[in-house]
């Protein structure tokens, strides 16, 4: 089949790799119908992680069964599913208590596994034409036959419940102020998830003129951090005081307005910004350990965080890979619904043909590349899909 192939920073290739093939009795494969491309593909694609040559790419996964294992019960040939991108088993004393992210089953000596993920497990990711689920009765989730909201459903893999993880991190409420930095798709995901909370004034940190739109689309206050110190904007407009809530929803690659990297600066201007007693969500990514980092200390995965200040302002924080399980069947229901419609996030559906120049376009944050999904159908001859902001 062909595959999404990570080659070397900077290069994926589309290139001929074995079919996966049913390994356990709990297995399905499925024909993969989407696969997001993720900002978290881009620090494999960076070359800021440990990363490997040779690893297909893809954790955002959806399709059609295709052959189901001899044990599954729940799952037929030709159901629709969509998968979290986490690999969990549904029985491990994590999985029980709903951490899906942090299974303890599916990647011995580490607590969470993955599809086409470094240090996530041997699970082959979805940029590729099939797919081999795990535990197939936990971890697909039953879509409505067809075609309908295909874009909207396949935002279930990831985005829109780590968006929505991040609001329960940080314990959003209705009438709270919120800010997010980030307005990457998972950023606008999480200001998505704070309005559906019913938060009464969202405010979402970037400096792209394209993303600060779609957040205020949204009804989110664009905050553009390129024109003053986000903290200082931020208290203006809520009396000194700062917001109720924050997310983070950039991580360890955060850069200052001028573009040099500063890992922690995110996290401290969160400090700054979300009130006394007040509570942080962060699902952007922290890594033990990068490569790439800007200092020795951030090599190591050490960072500098005002923990004084942090702990002077009572601030709680809430961490980690979101357990998309806890949400995806109520986030499913309310796009069946008409109640939410992730999609407005997408800007390009290509072929999985052109993987290699969405890369490049996505990873430098082009104008107008905010979320794109691989569509291994399309196959080659397709035109590309511009999707009209
Ligand atoms: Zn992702
Ligand atoms: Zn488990």
């Amino acid at each position: 089949m062909k595959a999404v192939v990570y080659k070397e920073p900077f290069s994926v290739d589309v290139e001929e790799v074995a079919d996966p093939r049913i390994q356990d009795p709990t297995d399905v494969l499925v024909k993969v119908t989407t696969s997001a491309i993720c900002g978290s593909d881009l620090h494999m694609y960076e070359g800021r992680t440990g990363a490997e040559p040779g690893i297909v790419f893809g954790h955002e996964n959806m399709g059609v069964v295709e052959e189901t294992g001899s044990g599954v019960a729940s799952v037929k040939k030709g159901d629709r599913v969509v998968m979290p991108f986490n690999v969990a088993c549904g029985f491990c004393k994590n999985c029980l208590a709903g951490r899906t992210g942090f299974c303890l089953t599916v990647n011995p000596g580490f607590a969470g596994g993955a599809y086409g993920y470094v240090s996530m497990g041997p699970y082959t990711g979805g940029q590729a034409q099939y797919l081999r689920v795990p535990f197939a009765d936990f971890n697909c989730l039953q879509l409505p036959k067809g075609t309908e909201h295909e874009d909207d459903f396949a935002l279930l893999a990831d985005i829109f419940p780590t968006g929505y993880h991040a609001t329960e991190l940080a314990q959003v409420s209705p009438g709270e102020t919120v800010c997010v930095f980030g307005a990457g798709p998972v950023g606008l995901m999480a200001a998505y998830s704070a309005v559906l909370r019913g938060a009464s004034r969202v405010f979402v940190v970037d400096k792209q003129p394209d993303r600060l739109r779609l957040a205020g689309r949204i009804g989110a206050i664009p905050v553009d951090y390129s024109k003053g110190d986000a903290a200082e904007q931020i208290k203006e407009q809520t009396n000194g005081e700062g917001t109720d809530k924050g997310i983070d929803a950039v991580g360890y690659q955060a850069t200052v307005a001028e573009g040099e990297e500063q890992p922690a600066i995110v996290l401290n201007t969160l400090v700054e910004a979300v009130r006394p007693t007040g509570m942080l969500g962060v699902v952007g990514l922290y890594v033990p350990a990068d490569p790439g980092g800007p200092s020795e200390s951030a090599k190591k995965g050490e960072l500098l965080f005002r923990i004084g200040k942090f702990f002077e302002k009572g601030l709680r924080m809430g961490t980690g890979q979101a357990n998309v399980k806890s949400y995806n069947r109520q986030l499913r229901d309310m796009i069946i619904a008409g109640r939410a419609t992730p999609s407005f996030v997408v800007s390009h559906r290509v072929p999985l043909e052109e993987a290699p120049e969405a890369y490049q376009h996505f990873d430098k944050r082009d104008e107008g590349w905010t979320k794109v999904l691989l569509k291994p159908e399309m196959g080659n001859g397709h035109k590309k899909q511009k999707v009209s902001a």
